[in-house]
């Protein structure tokens, strides 16, 4: 059974993976936990995400690829997986297929638990946790009995200083920018499966139970999802297994408006300048050298000077290994030379030409 978990902020997806795991004896596979894990197990590629993060840089998707092809290689998952916090956005959601196919691991659905904007919300606005002994409460759907104090000690019970409207609000339009796509992804190739992520712990579990048992025994899944707008599914619907064919169509058509007009007007504003602006420049970068490089190593030119390229990179990373009592060692010597080495192919290469 291998499964991609989707939800935002706030549906309650991580609390469900771990009942998951429980149920189905299939590792939870977090991308946020095997990126503390392998950068405190010092690995090659916790090396690389730490020194992602210490420049303030996003963790490379190459990178998280990486730790999640090691870690589906350990025994415990091959029996399946429920992975967790990726794909986020649809780049990474077919590049883990690739990944996956070349593994033989592919994914078989993608569990969707869906809640609608408002609700969520009023989840992740209304947490107050207890200063003293650390107590959860929604004040919307769990609230204390008396404003402010703790049931269970009398504590003061505060907000998370990035819990106000405006973070929450941005963090959710991001999400949901960015994953409303991944959805879309699986669902045109029949692998979604949602669940109404409302209603108690265990009635949730249940939705899940009804599509993920059949697929444990490795049985045919019931109710692949139309792509939107698409016919009503030829099998029969089970209650409460999946969501309505169009995804804002649930029970809430003012609040699906709502969020629909948000969305567009986050579509314009937020992703552009926060997420895109940080990520894909970088990326672009990257393919106009790859073709840059192509280009030029057809002439016949480039080999060399890709190889110097090569040599600088390596020995300023070795350079920047060796701590300051070493710095003006043959190493640092060579990181200097790494340097003016370009400049010097280029020379070197000009006379050679005319022959
Ligand atoms: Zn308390």
């Amino acid at each position: 059974m291998r499964i991609v978990l989707l939800g935002a902020p706030g549906s309650g997806k991580g609390t469900q993976g771990k009942q998951l795991v429980d149920q189905y004896h299939t590792p939870q596979i977090s991308t946020g936990d095997l990126l503390r894990a392998a950068v405190a197990a010092d690995t090659p590629l916790g090396r690389m995400a730490k020194a992602a993060m210490d420049a303030g840089q996003l963790v490379s998707d190459e990178i998280v690829l990486g730790m999640i092809r090691e870690r589906l290689a350990e025994p415990d998952a091959q029996r399946g997986f429920i992975l967790d916090g990726f794909p986020r956005n649809l780049s990474q959601a077919e590049t883990l297929d690739g990944v996956l196919h070349d593994l033989g691991q592919p994914v078989d659905l993608a569990l969707l638990i869906d809640v609608d904007f408002d609700v969520l919300m009023q989840r992740l606005t209304g947490r107050r946790t207890c200063e003293s002994c650390g107590a959860v409460y929604n004040v919307y759907s769990n609230p204390p009995k008396f404003d402010d104090r703790c049931d269970l000690c009398g504590g003061n019970l505060r907000r998370r200083a990035d819990d106000n409207e405006e973070t929450i609000g941005n963090r959710l339009r991001v999400y949901e920018a960015q994953t409303t796509p991944v959805i879309e992804y699986y669902r045109r190739q029949r692998r979604l499966r949602t669940v109404q992520g409302v209603g108690g712990i265990s009635d949730i579990l249940q939705a899940i139970r009804r599509i993920l048992d059949p697929l444990s025994r490795g049985e045919a899944v019931p109710g692949a999802e139309p792509a939107t707008g698409d016919a009503k599914p030829a099998v029969a619907k089970r209650a409460g297994s999946r969501a309505p064919a169009k995804r804002a169509g649930g029970g809430a058509p003012a609040a699906a408006k709502k969020k629909s007009a948000a969305e567009k007007a986050e579509k314009k504003k937020v992703i552009p300048k926060k997420k895109a602006a940080a990520k894909k420049p970088a990326a672009k970068k990257k393919a106009v050298k790859k073709k840059v490089a192509q280009k030029t190593a057809k002439k016949k030119v480039m080999p060399k000077k890709k190889a110097a390229v090569k040599k600088k990179v390596a020995a300023k990373k070795v350079a920047r290994k060796k701590t300051t009592a070493k710095k003006k060692t043959a190493l640092g010597k060579i990181a200097a030379k790494g340097r003016s080495a370009p400049g010097k192919g280029v020379r070197r290469r000009i006379p050679r030409r005319p022959k």
